[in-house]
């Protein structure tokens, strides 16, 4: 009997893993794929001589559905995972790092924007003008480009709000209609005869404002560097479906692991409130380290909350926290 074939129109990912999946079956598998390529959406095309995705550059890694078929096409190997999860911008001759305060590139801090180096000198001078200059009239819609380029210069429009507001509505910003593209800012703007003032009172208050003095950061090395102490946390991962945590990724990028220790100072004492998740906060190595008081701190723990719920629930307390 002849064999049993089976036809995949279209050889994007979505044939190509139908027909992946089908080479075992004993059936005929026959891709047929209309372009002269094969990949579909799947596609790179050279920048500056630099290979770069040109349709999905991305999977994500707790996803065991992507990275168990690409471990089983034998390409495991090639996974790349991100060095940084920051964005930033190619201008003025190198990658700047986007400011944090920002909306949608419209920026809400002046001297976080100058730190950049986004703006050249005369650019950024003119878009401090937004601070100082009458509010904009609000008569009818107008372009991005108009309205936000109006407050802080074309220069501003073109380096920072371009390539953020272009690139999801895939459209000039000459084109685009403030209020429809930036509703919540445009809402904002009736408020405020800054834009920057606008943009910033759509953003949740900065660290500093709520805890004066502690920095934040979401580099591990940048945050150890020369501790007395750690405190690690512990992932709750009985809380969380084991599928949906990336613990291997986590691991690497937020783990504690021996190597960040001699970044410390030498008498840096590693704490953790415990049970600990070896692997996935903390190494064994580090756990079990000279440095490590967990255990201590996990002992001493017990007694201090016993001793503080006792005295919470003394009777004189409870009425005082009553009144409260
Ligand atoms: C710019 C961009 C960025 C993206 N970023 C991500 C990302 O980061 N992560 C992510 O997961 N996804 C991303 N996606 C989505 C992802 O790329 C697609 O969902 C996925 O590639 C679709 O694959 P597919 O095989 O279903 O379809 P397609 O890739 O469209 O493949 C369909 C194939 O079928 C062929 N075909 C169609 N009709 C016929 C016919 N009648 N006869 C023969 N051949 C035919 C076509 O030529 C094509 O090759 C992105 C998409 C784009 C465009």
């Amino acid at each position: 009997m002849a064999p049993r074939s089976v036809a995949v129109i279209g050889g994007g990912i979505s044939g190509l893993a139908a027909a992946f999946l089908l080479r075992d079956s004993g059936l005929e598998v026959i891709v047929l794929e209309g372009s002269p390529r094969l990949g579909g959406k799947l596609a790179v095309s050279e920048v500056a001589g630099v290979p770069v995705d040109a349709g999905a550059e991305a999977l994500l890694a707790r996803r065991p559905e992507g990275t168990d078929l690409i471990a089983a096409a034998g390409l495991a190997g090639e996974l790349v995972l991100p060095g940084t999860t920051a964005a930033g911008i190619w201008t003025r001759g190198q990658l700047r790092p986007l400011p944090r305060r920002q909306f949608m590139g419209v920026p809400a801090d002046f001297d976080e924007l100058a730190a950049t180096g986004i703006l050249s000198g005369a650019g950024l001078a003119r878009a401090r003008d937004d601070l100082t200059r009458p509010a904009s009239p609000a008569d009818g819609d107008q372009s991005v480009t108009s309205r936000v380029g109006g407050r802080f210069g074309a220069e501003l429009v073109d380096r920072l709000v371009e390539p953020l507001l272009g690139g999801v509505y895939a459209g000039s910003c000459d084109d685009l209609s403030f209020e429809a593209t930036l509703p919540a800012l445009a809402q904002a703007a009736r408020g405020h005869s800054s834009l920057a003032e606008a943009a910033a009172s759509l953003l949740p208050p900065e660290l500093a404002e709520i805890a004066p003095g502690v920095t934040l950061t979401t580099n591990m090395n940048e945050a150890i560097r020369g501790a007395d102490v750690i405190m690690m946390l512990r992932v709750q991962l009985e809380r969380q479906h084991e599928a949906a945590f990336p613990a291997s990724e986590y691991f690497q990028f937020y783990g504690l692991r021996l190597e960040h220790l001699s970044l410390a100072k030498p008498e840096v004492i590693v704490m953790h409130p415990g049970p600990i998740n070896r692997g996935r906060e903390i190494s064994s190595e580090v756990a079990d380290s000279q440095r490590s008081v967990i255990l201590t701190q996990v002992e001493n723990g017990i007694a201090i909350r016993m001793a503080v719920l006792e005295r919470v629930l003394q009777p004189e307390n409870r009425h005082a926290h009553a009144a409260d």
